[in-house]
């Protein structure tokens, strides 16, 4: 099989170093390797998404002396795969409605009887108020999301996966599903479109990624996405997660670190070279 990777930014800020060194590292290993670099922009996020972003994204990639396949895959036009994946999940018997605000689930979360509310990879774990909801009751303003207790029993064995980076891999269990992650979401509140766990999952078997380049920060979202291939009978590819950039406090680069955004440094003369330099490549 072909070393396929991918950079799958989002484009609701300006790239910065730590996007950067993302794209270099699985750019120069599927180099390295004789294999393949995709990009994808993961713009499901309509209301924080731009095209100028998207654009500068384009620009600083190019910049950095990078070059992809043609078409890029854009996921805002891909809504019919993922709602395809969520329809196939939902027959299973594993999707169900939610209208909980996230104060909601915070309220429940944190209710006497439930002591301090725990967190997942993606925040609060949700405390299960909707989940006696049927798939067939949804309406167009609910989330949709997966009924990870229900998930676990379709699963003939817990599924591993290979980590090549920085995050030691642990074991999938049970409990580590049930309690520690609980019932992600699939679709969003706001939008109906899917969210990024769903498309992540999809994208990276429809575009044959054999090796997932990405931050150190989405290793503990790892193991809803090979739940997800499993259970939607995909491939699960080889993780590399790469050390994080992070700025002279220790703090972990965001969006809003426009100091630190490949334009600033662009802007003020930097070569690519001087950026490979600053994130040690
Ligand atoms: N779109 C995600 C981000 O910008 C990356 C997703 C991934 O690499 O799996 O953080």
């Amino acid at each position: 099989m072909t070393f396929t990777t991918r950079f799958a930014p989002s484009p609701t800020g300006p790239l910065h170093l730590g996007h950067a060194y993302s794209a270099l590292l699985a750019f120069d290993l599927a180099q390295k390797a004789g294999g393949r670099f995709l990009l994808r922009i993961e713009d499901t996020d309509t209301a924080r998404s731009t095209p100028a972003f998207e654009q500068q994204i384009y620009d600083d990639l190019q910049w950095l002396g990078l070059s992809w396949e043609e078409p890029v895959l854009r996921q805002s036009q891909n809504a019919n795969a993922y709602d395809a994946a969520l329809a196939r999940l939902a027959q299973m018997g594993l999707v169900f409605p939610c209208a909980c605000t996230r104060g909601d689930i915070r309220r429940a979360a944190s209710a006497p009887q439930e002591g301090a509310p725990l967190h997942g990879p993606d925040g609060v774990i949700y405390p299960g108020t909707c989940r006696h909801r049927r798939w067939q009751d949804r309406t167009e303003t609910d989330a949709l999301r997966l009924d990870m207790a229900a998930a676990v029993t379709r699963l003939d064995r817990m599924p591993d996966y290979v980590e090549t980076g920085v995050v030691p891999t642990q074991p999938i269990t049970e409990h580590h599903l049930r309690t520690e992650i609980g019932d992600v979401v699939l679709a969003r509140r706001d939008t109906g479109m899917a969210a990024y766990h769903l498309s992540v999952v999809v994208d990276d078997a429809a575009q044959g990624i054999t090796d997932v380049v990405r931050g150190a920060d989405l290793a503990p979202a790892t193991p809803i996405h090979v739940v997800l291939q499993v259970l939607l009978g995909l491939p699960t590819p080889i993780y590399h997660h790469h050390r994080l950039i992070r700025d002279d406090t220790g703090k972990r680069l965001a969006k809003r670190d426009d100091a630190r955004a490949i334009a600033t440094y662009r802007a003020e003369g930097a070569s690519p070279d001087d950026i490979r330099r600053l994130v040690g490549l």
